[in-house]
């Protein structure tokens, strides 16, 4: 059973309208475990999208459109699915009823063009619009289904909610199911080509990389007919990663970001930690403040841009900065302990670098950042060369910066060896 999109709308086509409706259909009909191989905006206008209707009828069960239901000239769908599938076209009671009451409700005035959404083809199911007037409509046939919907996602979402969604799940009972398993401290490609044969052999359940910034997220899909069985199909591949990525893997749960298990991490050996930053200018400190409960923990933090701020807040040398620069692995070490010592927790993680556009030398070019994790009296230190705009840089820097935290807390209080693999 394979379902196939169409959006009806010249809005569309011209970028007026962003086309969400799209976006929702794909992610309900991937959760009922409809496989969607073609998706295509058309115009409006009946020639052509009589062609694509009759290009998609032949490779695709169902087909579900959007848009062109209402009451005017250019809406044309309905007539032309019709006339594709040889049906006329024939009034029904109910809707027009529906549109009646709907108006009168309203204080809108009936006008001629209303009553043609009261035209359906014949032996169609016709669905229920609370939202509008322009009723949706299944159609039948031996070689396809057409599912036409209105454009309006205030009226089509609730009509695919309530009606089209029960009438696909009882043409494909299977259900899908999906684990989200979220890696740090590795890039794309490292993971992906430890995970290429899992990739390319797998079909049920399959494994797909997404690349965050700093983060691969892993997601393991699995289609089956309830979810216990779509869970058993995916435990033994999330074993498999889990032998293959070992602590690199910080949850397997959708909802659960970096910051929280740094936050489970800190709970759970109660730990306290301070930030001393540069170039993040609070931005470490910030996404370690997501986290509801952190205040625990994380009781203050330091933006030190300026020497002059390194000095007096961080108690760094003056001699380290002359020597090696702000921007250095020496500098970068300074910080953590200042920070640690002046906050007094047991942890700092320290954050220097240059995040561009100008400021940048051979030696030291734009986008160089160290980073530097304090942790019990060991000192965990990183040199990071980016790419991109300031705030990417910046961005990349803090997710580094979260990593080498998670990195130093669970090598130096749980003696695992996480950094180095
Ligand atoms: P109406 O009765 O309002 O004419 P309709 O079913 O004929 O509805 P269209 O005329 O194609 O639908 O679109 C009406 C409005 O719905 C568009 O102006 C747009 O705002 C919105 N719309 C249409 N298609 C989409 C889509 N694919 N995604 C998001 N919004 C859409
Ligand atoms: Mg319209």
């Amino acid at each position: 059973m394979t379902v196939e999109l169409i959006c009806v709308g010249t809005e569309l086509l011209l970028g007026n309208t962003v086309n969400t409706n799209a976006a929702y259909i794909s992610e309900k009909c991937a959760m009922l475990g409809l496989s969607m191989y073609y998706q295509s905006v058309v115009g409006d206008n009946p020639g052509r999208l009589k062609d694509l209707l009759l290009t998609a009828m032949k490779r695709s069960s169902i087909l579900i459109l959007s848009g062109g239901l209402g009451p005017t000239q250019d809406d044309l769908t309905k007539e032309t699915a019709a006339e594709v599938l040889g049906k006329k076209l024939v009034e029904d009671k109910a809707a027009r009823q529906e549109i009646e009451e709907f108006m009168k409700k309203r204080g809108r005035v009936i006008t001629e063009n209303n009553w043609k959404q009261a035209l359906v083809p014949e032996g169609s199911k016709v669905l229920y619009n609370q939202n509008g007037t322009a009723p949706g409509i299944i159609m039948e046939s031996d070689q396809v289904k057409m599912i036409l919907l209105p454009g309006p996602p205030n009226e089509l979402i609730p009509m695919f909610e309530e009606q089209v969604f029960p009438y696909l799940y009882e043409l494909q009972p299977d259900i899908i199911c999906s684990k989200m398993v979220k890696l740090c401290g590795i890039g794309e490609s490292s993971a992906e080509t430890k995970i290429l044969d899992l990739i390319e052999t797998q079909t049920n359940p399959t494994v797909a990389p997404y690349a965050k910034t700093g983060e691969v997220h892993l997601r393991i899909t699995a289609k089956a007919s309830s979810e216990k069985a779509a869970y058993d199909l995916i435990a033994p591949v999330e074993t498999e990663l889990q032998n293959r990525f070992g602590n690199l893997i910080y949850t397997d749960d959708p909802n659960v970001t970096l910051e929280d298990a740094i936050y489970e991490l800190l709970k759970e050996y109660n730990l306290t930690v301070t930030t001393a930053e540069s170039c993040t200018g609070g931005l470490v400190a910030g996404r370690l403040i997501n986290v509801p409960g952190i205040s625990q923990f994380l009781k203050e933090g330091y933006v030190t841009y300026s020497n002059e701020a390194k000095e007096k807040l961080l108690n760094v040398p003056s001699e380290i900065l002359k020597e090696h620069g702000a921007v250095s692995p020496q500098t970068a070490e300074a910080m953590a302990v200042g920070g640690a010592k002046a906050a007094g927790t047991d942890l700092c993680i320290a954050v220097t670098g240059i995040a561009g556009p100008d400021g940048g030398t051979e030696q030291k070019p734009v986008g160089l950042v160290y980073m530097s994790c304090y942790c019990k009296g060991k000192l965990f230190t990183e040199k990071n060369q980016y790419s991109g705009s300031r705030s990417k840089i910046r961005e990349y820097s803090v997710a580094s910066a979260l990593t080498l935290l998670r990195c130093a807390i669970m090598e130096s209080v749980s003696e695992v060896n996480v950094c180095g693999s």
